[in-house]
């Protein structure tokens, strides 16, 4: 028997151990909801189970289909890891059987492998019983294939996790997206460009509990239709991983708002004084969402109008709402590794126009009363106001692009 032909029949979920060290109460609110997006997550991949057992830290699914169910609930936020298990009774004989049947379709010849046991409930042996007697009928039936036993440092590893009645057997542990799960720490509103940044941010946001709401700033004539096609479908990726919980995205003509930066302020301030429009912009938004807060994909240093100095301008701009910038020490190549495993790298990267209104030389030093200086040339309020009531809600139509695998 290969490994692929075992029929493993359920999947054994585990939660973000940032859940478990929640006071009881939040720790089973919290479980409870993973619980329920794992169903939805289930329920939109088309992956048929009939039973979702959920005992204290632990989730227990029932289905034909476990790798896939693994996958797809590996990429459920608040989950820690899920590995495909082989289901049995808590009698000795089943789980030797049972434990038999796996080492036998995934133990090579010649290799080593240890016998681990987790145990919860009465049981007339103990966790050490298992994995000795497992491990010596191993031996006795596999002889001929040379198998050792190696606790320290085994090629494989068959595990038992009993529960009350019932057993699982497993050897694979997948790891999970962990966080918490979506929703529990209320909303905020995501500014998501087009690039490789904002998404991740975005995400990252979403894995801590928060749901997020994406704001595009449609920066035409300044730029081509590519740049904002890339961020509707950013919002399409970010959804999937919400599993439909968010399905709009708002897009800000912001064209005029740039043209009458670029025709009365100084050239060099054009990209604080536009970050300062967009936060604005966002935080009416953020009112109207009931959204507490904004993400961005900024990194310290990473662009002009993302210097210490510049930020702290920007932020200047904000009456009450705070920013929150998950990217804000992470270097370039640790994005770029999580824009590739969450699936937005590829889009991000495909090319745009980029945005003209960028000056040669950007300040990386705005001062405040230059900044406040530039904007009495402009009527802040009414650009403010007229780019608001044109930021139009788009529903994210059809289906959602799944994340398959984390
Ligand atoms: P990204 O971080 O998305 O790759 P970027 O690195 O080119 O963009 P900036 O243009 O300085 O950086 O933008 C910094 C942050 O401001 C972005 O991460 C994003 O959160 C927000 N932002 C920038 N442009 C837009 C836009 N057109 N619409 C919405 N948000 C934007
Ligand atoms: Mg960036």
């Amino acid at each position: 028997m290969t490994e692929t032909s075992l029929a493993y029949d359920s999947v054994i979920v585990r939660f973000g151990s940032e859940i478990g060290v929640k006071s009881r109460p939040v720790r089973l609110r919290y479980e409870k909801l993973v619980a329920k997006h794992v169903r939805k997550a289930l329920r939109v991949h088309g992956i048929p189970f009939d039973r979702l057992e959920h005992s204290f830290g632990r989730l227990y699914v029932r289905t034909s289909e476990a790798e896939e169910a693994s996958k797809a609930i590996s990429c459920v936020f608040g989950v820690s890891s899920t590995s495909p298990a082989l289901s049995t009774s808590s009698s000795l004989e089943d789980i030797m059987d049972r434990g038999l049947e796996v080492a036998r379709s995934v133990l090579k010849p010649g290799s080593t492998f240890a016998v681990r046991c987790r145990r919860v409930g009465q049981h007339p042996y103990t966790s050490l019983d298992v994995c000795r007697l497992l491990g010596e009928r191993i031996l006795a039936e596999l002889g001929h294939m040379g198998l050792k036993v190696n606790l320290e440092a085994p090629d494989r590893t068959v595990y038992v996790e009993i529960r009350d009645d019932e057993a699982y057997i497993y050897t694979a542990i997948r790891e999970g997206v962990g966080g918490y799960p979506l929703g529990v720490q209320g909303k905020v509103i995501g500014l998501l460009s087009g690039g490789i940044d904002s998404p991740v941010a975005c995400w990252l946001a979403m894995r801590r509990g928060c749901l997020v709401v994406p704001v595009h700033f449609d920066i035409k004539p300044f730029t081509d239709d590519r740049l904002i096609e890339k961020a509707l479908e950013l919002a399409r990726v970010l959804a999937g991983w919400s599993l439909g919980a968010v399905r709009h995205v708002y897009v800000v003509p912001f064209g005029r708002v740039l043209e009458q930066v670029r025709s009365s302020c100084p050239e060099r301030l054009t990209c604080v004084l536009c970050k300062r429009f967009m936060y604005r912009i966002a935080e009416q938004l953020a009112s109207r969402e009931k959204a507490d807060g904004l993400v961005t994909g900024d990194a310290i240093g990473e662009q002009a109008s993302q210097t210490l100095k510049n930020m702290k301008v920007i932020d200047a701009a904000l009456a009450s709402l705070p920013v929150h910038r998950p990217l804000l020490c992470f270097d370039k190549a640790d994005t770029v590794r999580l824009a590739r495993r969450i699936g937005t790298y590829d889009i991000s990267s495909l090319p745009d126009a980029g945005c003209s209104a960028v000056p040669k030389k950007p300040t990386t030093a705005a001062r405040l009363e230059d900044v406040l200086k530039a904007e009495e040339a402009l009527d802040v309020e009414g650009l403010v106001h007229d780019a608001v009531s044109r930021a139009e809600k788009r529903k994210i139509e059809g289906p959602l692009p799944l994340p398959k695998e984390y």
